[in-house]
């Protein structure tokens, strides 16, 4: 049995290459020859509209993807802005603008992503939104393994090869 047989559907895991330029050419991310991206198709473990493109495709597949913002990390938000005392920061952090954090919610448990977009006398503000907010991606994508999930990965609801699994 060869992987050659197998469609991607949900409940596969699939790896690809990949490059991902934005509206103006720029190269914001790739995979490398020595690790494509694994994931487990149908279950939100890539962007929606990467998902769908890749549907029914096998190894040695290659496709160009052009996806709307909506359909991978959304429109940009206005409203998402957070303003945040200055003391809640650790003392030594020298705070810049245009830097990446990365805070805990100490509610939720859940690790989010934001970006200081101002820095005002008491106070930061922070941009919520995730850096490719309202851009148009474009992909190459060539898929390189499709083989069923195990139980396992299916019970987390994703991918366990890559070296990247962490619980
Ligand atoms: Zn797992």
């Amino acid at each position: 049995m060869t992987e050659k047989m197998h469609r991607i559907a949900d409940d596969m895991v699939v790896g690809i290459g990949y490059t991902l330029h934005l509206d103006d050419g720029e190269l914001v991310d790739a995979s490398t020859d020595s690790e494509p991206l694994q994931y487990l198709h149908g279950y939100g473990e890539i962007i929606p509209g990467l998902e769908k493109a890749l549907h029914g495709l096998g190894v040695g597949d290659k496709k160009e993807v052009a996806i709307e913002a909506e359909d991978a990390y959304g429109e940009y938000d206005e409203e998402a802005f957070q303003l945040v005392p200055l003391d809640v920061f650790p003392e030594d952090l020298e705070l810049e603008e245009g830097m990446e954090l990365h805070m805990r919610d100490s509610e939720t448990g859940q690790v989010l992503q934001a970006f200081v977009a101002e820095i005002q006398d008491e106070a930061v503000l922070l941009d919520l939104n995730h850096p490719l907010a309202g851009e148009k991606l474009f992909f190459n994508v060539e898929v390189v393994s499709v083989r069923p999930a195990t139980g396992e990965e299916l019970d987390h609801g994703h991918a366990h090869d890559g070296g990247n699994h962490h619980h």
